[in-house]
């Protein structure tokens, strides 16, 4: 890979390679932006094919924060960071905290927490070196498990979208195919269920199967949940699941759920709206998780945290009134939230006042 030319085209700011001969620690962390704050995202292990791979991984991941954190409102910039390595075998404290050796040297341009393949006890070891980590255990102030707050976010969007579509957002009166009931799922199952919704779920796992059966869902084999004929398909799952083979068979007025990626191309995002559907960008509604972890940089606080989550409905809003703005699709609309808030902050100066003490000092204090 042509690294410049690459970072010049998507705006990276710095990319970083870590070694360490006696842990065998290979890693790679790329800071995309930092106009709006200290750049956050996960560390994701992965026994990548080559190097190659897990160059374009971080790069392409590190971009997707700076957009996450730009348009979830928070003071932070995109990054992300990729272990080369198998999760199974290479593991060890001495890993983990060369990593978080690394991460200091970094001054706290870039932050890191848990992603695909490391654990709250990788963070653990990371931050016996390091401020500079968020999923933290709770002892140490850490927010704790985030899928109850990333539920309720994409709860907060998918009323966002029955307000476009029905100018309502009573939950209870809308039907729903909700495609995994893991972590996420089945909180927002469980929710829609409350509030006396008609809700379809498909999953491979039949202990959260028979759950939502107690819960009165309805269940479809795993290729179904696309013919279902409902309001809203909330996808939990996998990521590409809006793709050319299931676009067509999808019977919905909304696609809104916490799962990443969902659009195979972007221009199925496009396809979405062509067919009178509504689409909640996926990476605006399931920035639950990460306002969790953002906020325990300033002192965890779960009520905080849900206060902070509840503005997702006025996100996805405010993301459609781009899109009618600019006649543009919400897709692209998120991207534009993103890119203006960016843009304004990196020209505006603010007059420098001098900040006496922080009301929420959070970390533990440096010695
Ligand atoms: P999870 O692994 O707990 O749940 C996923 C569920 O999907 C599992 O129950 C699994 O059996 C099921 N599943 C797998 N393949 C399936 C298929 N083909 N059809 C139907 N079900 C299938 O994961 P999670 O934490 O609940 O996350 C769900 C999605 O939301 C993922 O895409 C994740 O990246 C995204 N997300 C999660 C969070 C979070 O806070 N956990 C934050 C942001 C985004």
């Amino acid at each position: 890979m042509e690294l410049f030319a690459t970072a010049e085209q998507m705006g990276h700011e710095q990319v970083v390679f870590f070694h360490h001969k006696d842990s065998g620690l290979k890693a790679i962390v790329a800071i995309h932006n930092t106009v709006l704050g200290p750049a956050l995202g996960g560390l994701r292990m992965w026994p990548y094919d080559s190097e190659d791979d897990a160059l374009t991984d971080v790069l392409r991941l590190s971009r997707g924060m700076t957009y996450k954190a730009a348009v979830s409102g928070l003071n932070l910039g995109g990054g992300k960071s990729v272990i080369i390595g198998d999760p199974k075998k290479d593991k060890s404290e001495a890993f983990f905290r060369a990593l978080g050796k690394f991460i200091d040297s970094l001054g706290g341009r870039y932050i890191t927490a848990e992603d695909v393949n490391t654990t709250v006890g990788d963070m653990e070891y990371i931050f016996t070196e390091t401020d500079n980590v968020v999923g933290v255990p709770e002892v140490h102030g850490g927010g704790g498990d985030p899928s109850p707050l990333t539920a309720y976010g994409t709860i907060r969007g998918i009323q966002a979208c029955l307000n476009r579509k029905y100018g309502h957002t009573d939950l209870g009166k809308a039907s729903y195919a909700v495609q995994g009931a893991g972590n996420v799922g089945i909180h927002i199952i469980r929710k829609l269920r409350e509030e006396g919704a008609k809700v379809t779920v498909c999953d491979m796992n039949q202990a959260r199967l028979d759950e939502c059966k107690e819960m009165g869902c309805e269940i479809v084999d795993l290729d179904a949940i696309y013919d279902v004929d409902c309001d809203v398909y909330v996808p939990c799952a996998l990521g590409a699941t809006v793709n050319d083979d299931t676009i067509g068979r999808l019977k919905c007025d909304i696609v809104a759920g916490s799962a990443n990626n969902q659009l195979a191309e972007e221009r199925h995002g496009t396809e979405l709206e062509k067919r009178g559907m509504i689409y909640a960008p996926d990476y605006a509604i399931n920035a639950g998780g990460l306002m969790n972890v953002a906020i325990e940089l300033q002192g965890y606080n779960r009520d905080r945290a849900f206060r902070q989550v509840k503005g997702i409905y006025d996100i996805i809003e405010n993301i459609f009134a781009i899109a009618d703005r600019d006649g543009i699709p919400s897709w692209q609309a998120a991207d534009r939230l993103a890119e203006e808030r960016i843009e304004a902050m990196s020209h505006v100066k603010l007059p420098h006042v001098e900040r006496r003490s922080k009301r929420m000092s959070g970390r533990r204090p440096k010695a």
